[in-house]
Parts: C-alpha cells; sequence; structure tokens
C-alpha cells in the first residue's frame, strides 16, 4: 500500500546510560524536583516496528517506555499489518514496550464478521495486545456493499466493541483528521502543510466523495455515547486538536473519552498557551501523552549515518515536546511559535506517565 502514514524515523547510536534495571512497574514520585529524568514516561502512540542496538539506550536516557501501535491498513486484495514485527520487538525488549492491536472493517458484511474478528482479537489480546486501535479507514477509506463509507458507529461493529468492554480492553481511535484536510491548504505554515502535500489522497478537500468532516465526528461522538462502559481513547486530540475547546465539550460529554497527542503538538502550540495549560489542567486526568514516532526499516538497511540521523530526529523531537510542556521556554513546533506551558510536576506526571498506567491496566 502506497498510502502509509506514519512518522519514519528510527532509532540507534550510542547514548550513554547509568541503569539499565527500570522495570514496568515502577512508579516516579510526583513530588519530588521536575526534571526530565524524574517523571517517568509512556509515549502510548509509537509505531517502532524494528529493532537497533540502542533502543534500549534511549528509552533508558528518557526514562521512558512505549505503546507499539498496529494500523489495519486496507491494500488492494488484503489488509497489511504491522503486528508480528511488533510482536517480535516487544518480546526483545519487554520491559520497555506493550502492544496495541488493530481493527479494520474490510470483508464487514461477512455475517461471521465480528465473530470472525472477535475470535482473532482474543488471541492477539492472550499475546499482549492491552489496547486496539481503529483508523481513519473507517469514515473516509473503506466501503461496505452496498458502496457505503463504513463509519464507526455502524452497528455491525457493536458485539466486537461489546466483547471488548468485558476484556476491559481501550480502543484508540483515530477517527476523521484535522479540519484542515476539508479546507484548501494554501498556507505552508499550516502544521498539516507537508502531510497533505505527501498524502494528497487524505485531503478530503481534494475529494468530495470522502464524507464531511462533521459527518465523520458526528459518528464518532454518537459511538463514543452509545458505547458508554467501552474506554475509548481518542488519538491525535480527537481530531479536534485545533480547538481545545471543542475537545473539552466531547470530554465534559463523554465520561468513557480520553485523548492523546500524537502528531498534534503544533495545534496545540497554534492556540493560546493560557488556554491550552488551562485545558491540560483541567483534563489531568483524561490526556495522555503519545507521538506517532517509530521506525520502518530494518536496522541492516539503514547507513550508520541515517541510524545517527534518526536518533538525532527522535531525541530533538522528544525534547521539543518536553520544552513545551514542562517549560515556559519559546518553542516552534511545525512552524507555530508558542511559549511553553509549564505544567506542574503532578499534571506531566499523569500526563506523561499515569494516565496510560491506569487506561491500559499496566503493571
Ligand atoms: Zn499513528
Amino acid at each position: 500500500m502506497k498510502n502509509l502514514i506514519y512518522l519514519l524515523i528510527t532509532v540507534t547510536s550510542l547514548i550513554s546510560c547509568n541503569n539499565q534495571t527500570e522495570q514496568k512497574n515502577s512508579v516516579s514520585n510526583p513530588n519530588e524536583p521536575m526534571s526530565l529524568q524524574s517523571i517517568k514516561k509512556i509515549d502510548v502512540h509509537s509505531h517502532f516496528r524494528y529493532d537497533r542496538d540502542d533502543l534500549s539506550a534511549f528509552f533508558e536516557k528518557w526514562n521512558m517506555q512505549a505503546v507499539l501501535v498496529d494500523v489495519a491498513i486496507e491494500e488492494d486484495e488484503s489488509v497489511s499489518r504491522s503486528w508480528d514485527k511488533y510482536i517480535d520487538l516487544e518480546k526483545s525488549h519487554p520491559s520497555i514496550f506493550w502492544l496495541c492491536s488493530s481493527l479494520i472493517g474490510v470483508n464487514i458484511d461477512d455475517p461471521n464478521f465480528a465473530e470472525q474478528e472477535i475470535s482473532r482479537l482474543k488471541k492477539e489480546i492472550n499475546d499482549g495486545a492491552k489496547m486496539v486501535k481503529v483508523w481513519k479507514n473507517f469514515g473516509m477509506v473503506t466501503k461496505d456493499m452496498s458502496g457505503q463509507f463504513i463509519q464507526i458507529d455502524d452497528s455491525r461493529l457493536k458485539p466486537i466493541w461489546d466483547f471488548l468492554k468485558t476484556q476491559n480492553i481501550p480502543v484508540i481511535a483515530h477517527i476523521g483528521e484535522p479540519v484542515q484536510a476539508w479546507r484548501p491548504l494554501d498556507d505552508p505554515n499550516n502544521p498539516h502543510y507537508n502531510y497533505y502535500n505527501l498524502h494528497p489522497e487524505y485531503h478530503a478537500f481534494k475529494h468530495p466523495e470522502i464524507p464531511s468532516y462533521e459527518t465523520i465526528m458526528s459518528a464518532r461522538d454518537y459511538w463514543i455515547e452509545q458505547n458508554p462502559d467501552l474506554i475509548i481513547l481518542c488519538a491525535h486530540m480527537g481530531s479536534m486538536s485545533h480547538d481545545v475547546q471543542m475537545i473539552a465539550e466531547r470530554l465534559d460529554k463523554f465520561p468513557n473519552m480520553y485523548v492523546e497527542s500524537a502528531a498534534r503538538f503544533g495545534d496545540l502550540a497554534g492556540q493560546d498557551s493560557k488556554q491550552v495549560k488551562a485545558f491540560f489542567e483541567r483534563y489531568q486526568d483524561r490526556i495522555l501523552f503519545g507521538t506517532d514516532y517509530g521506525n520502518n526499516s530494518l536496522q541492516s538497511d539503514v547507513t550508520s549515518e541515517g541510524l545517527q540521523n534518526e536518533i538525532e530526529y527522535l531525541d530533538t523531537n522528544y525534547s521539543r515536546l518536553w520544552t513545551y510542556l514542562s517549560t515556559t521556554d519559546s518553542v516552534e513546533i511545525r512552524n507555530q511559535k508558542s511559549i511553553g506551558l509549564a505544567l506542574s510536576a503532578d499534571v506531566l506526571h499523569k500526563v506523561y506517565y499515569q494516565n496510560a498506567v491506569d487506561l491500559l491496566g499496566l503493571d
């Protein structure tokens, strides 16, 4: 499939670290003075597909762990996934990574669809999946036999949600796109300018057959409302990252809804820092740290210079987000100049770590 959307970054290179004894279940103390090391972190939305010699050292340096989020993507005649790669990586680094499975609506017309997907998910939960990802192919890409785009509130999916509720497995939902996808992209400073230039297939403005932003968002909201016992972690700030007020309205309305930040810090930085800070403080128990960072090639296929660049890219970008969240420094994210939020150690501890532990039942 040509339309992969991931940020393709990889990790390696030597990074010194003093202590490799970090365990998944150690908890940082929110009362100790704040520093990069003192706040434990979980990147709840990552795509590290391949091992690197120095992956452990990198995560150790950042006092960080990560959830490896699989995505099921519709290809011409099949569905492509990275699940097996993620399983391998998690097995190599069980103290760093957790797994997230995925679900797509291909074959939804088959009367056995739900049953088959449930039996697959059962196996993958058994193999370690802590969460299940649904992607924007619900709503924007995959159609059923009647030719309709399958929306996430489709009743044929209901048995799957019911099953996940019984397992206490949350769904991470990347439904829809930022609202800018439905608008012309004239401004190179738009935080999504590069993405839609690279992936015009998701620039809905150019594809009038794709349902409207409002249609997809109302299906998403209706789905959350209809499944109050299903924990739903809305990826990418719920595709409403341009306006924290819109996210706040949903969080107020839906107690089972959470949001994570992957690839949307640019949109946050484009808004007034005081308002964004107030949003993080008010919803400090409902916001999780995620990035969309990862890698997409075997270490043996990347030159040593490439590997060096990958690790520097990761280090620079995780640093930038840390600066934005924890200081009042000036910061520029995806062409948006802003002032950092200077969140308290307590709020940082929840957003970076504790909310993910609680939501995914990590131990
Ligand atoms: Zn992602």
